[in-house]
């Protein structure tokens, strides 16, 4: 077998159990704020995907997008062509299209990889939260607020908002005239490609690979200067909720996005201050998009969260251990002949929620001991001939080495009295 890393690594069990403690987190805020939990697709139908990007974004950003997307099956096959999904937001408001009679308020989640191509094919793992069917003021702050409480009850105290607005089209035509006057000043410090990209869409970062390009629009350029009144008010309207609510914030006017989609406001989560700040996601307004897409008008606001970004920050700040109550017990028979009574032990111990690794050798207690630490278990469970002949096992502290003896009809109560005392 090759010993080259694989493309997707599995997730293994010391890191699994972390996922779990931060799926079980958001899970419990989303619940508490009427959000649902949907389960997308992982392959998609091409077309769809085309049709989605093409929304997302238009010239060749969207040619760029298009060209990254990873494809599963031979373009010579019409019946056989599927995409890994690249994104969320395409699929949810196909599925929002779908229930639109009902003119309901949709609240949805979703969580796990999304698929894109750079030197090879990439995997990303994050959560979407989107709010469908309203474009009310207290919408867009209901999501920014949820990002926040998410985001300090997974542990992190320093998280704040970097805000800013994308307008309407009206704001945006302005904007745009007055970027592509300046992009004609500052011709000759953009490459061809970026120039025109930045001339359409003046939101974006460029990402260009030549180390001169300044890969965003000229400095100085402000989009709050060209809000009319009414994209202004909402601004406002945000900053002054959000201030209320305890969250800080920065309102930052060079805050751009990948996507060009978004209107009105925009905005990102940061956690960390001073030098090292990092956005771990971020979203806003969308509202024109599902008529793009779908020609249906359903207003939507949502953000994502990068979770291999927050998975690995909360590793970092050893934020999993503070939810880390592990207790475990290794029970091991020192003698043959005693397996029907171990595996009986073992099911009691399991019966009260406790969690048991039970030994499949028969080994003395010294290197029964060596084992249960490897296993990172807390007490061991001995049984031999002898103590089973005076209706006793044996009881070991591993971490203290101390051990007792304790009456085979008592195990249960006996280890939980011994988890009580480890907890001092
Ligand atoms: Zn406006
Ligand atoms: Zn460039």
């Amino acid at each position: 077998m090759p010993k080259s890393k694989p493309v997707f690594p599995e997730f293994l069990p010391e890191e699994v159990w972390k996922w779990k403690l931060m799926e079980e987190r958001f899970d419990h805020v989303l619940k508490l704020h009427d959000y649902h939990e949907v389960r997308l697709p992982i392959l998609l139908d091409r077309g769809f995907v085309e049709r989605g990007i093409k929304a997302l974004m238009q010239g060749r950003q969207g040619k760029m997008l298009a060209a990254r997307t990873v494809n599963v099956c031979g373009e010579e096959d019409e019946t056989n062509r599927f995409s890994l999904r690249p994104e969320g937001t395409i699929s949810i408001l196909g599925l929002a299209a779908r229930q639109v009679e009902d003119k309901r308020i949709h609240r949805y989640y979703y969580h796990g990889p999304f698929f894109r191509m750079a030197d090879g094919p990439q995997k990303t793992i994050q959560l979407g939260v989107e709010l469908l069917g309203s474009n009310s003021p207290i919408s867009e702050n209901e999501v920014i607020s949820l990002g926040i409480r998410l985001l300090k009850e997974l542990g992190f105290r320093d998280v704040s908002l970097r805000l800013n607005s994308f307008g309407c089209e009206e704001c945006r035509r302005k904007y745009l005239n007055a970027v592509r006057v300046e992009l004609k000043k500052h011709s000759g410090d953009y490459c061809d490609a970026c120039h025109a990209e930045l001339a359409a869409n003046p939101f974006s970062h460029t990402q260009c690979e030549d180390p001169r390009c300044p890969q965003e629009v000229p400095e100085g350029l402000n989009i709050l200067k060209y809000l009319c009144p009414d994209c202004l008010a909402a601004l406002e309207n945000v900053k002054k909720v959000q201030a209320n609510l305890g969250h800080s914030y920065k309102v930052d006017p060079r805050l751009t996005k990948n996507y060009a989609y978004y209107n009105g406001t925009v905005f990102d989560f940061v956690v960390g201050e001073g030098s090292n700040p990092q956005t771990i996601g971020g979203g806003g307004r969308y509202d024109r998009l599902s008529e793009r897409l779908l020609k249906l008008s359903i207003p939507g606001v949502g953000f994502y969260l990068d979770l291999d970004l927050v998975f690995n920050i909360m590793d970092t700040r050893r934020l999993f251990f503070t939810w880390d109550n592990a207790f475990s017990v290794y029970a091991c028979a020192l003698s043959p002949g005693l397996e029907m009574m171990l595996l009986q032990i073992a099911q009691e111990l399991h019966q009260a929620d406790i969690v048991t690794v039970v030994s499949p050798e028969i080994r003395n207690s010294d290197r029964e001991q060596q084992h249960a630490k490897v296993h990172d278990c807390d007490l061991m469970l001995a049984i031999s001939e002898e103590s089973v002949r005076e209706g006793k096992l044996e009881l070991i502290n591993l971490a203290r080495g101390t051990q007792t003896s304790i009456p085979l009809n008592r195990v249960t109560e006996s280890v939980q009295i011994s988890r009580k005392l480890l907890r001092k």
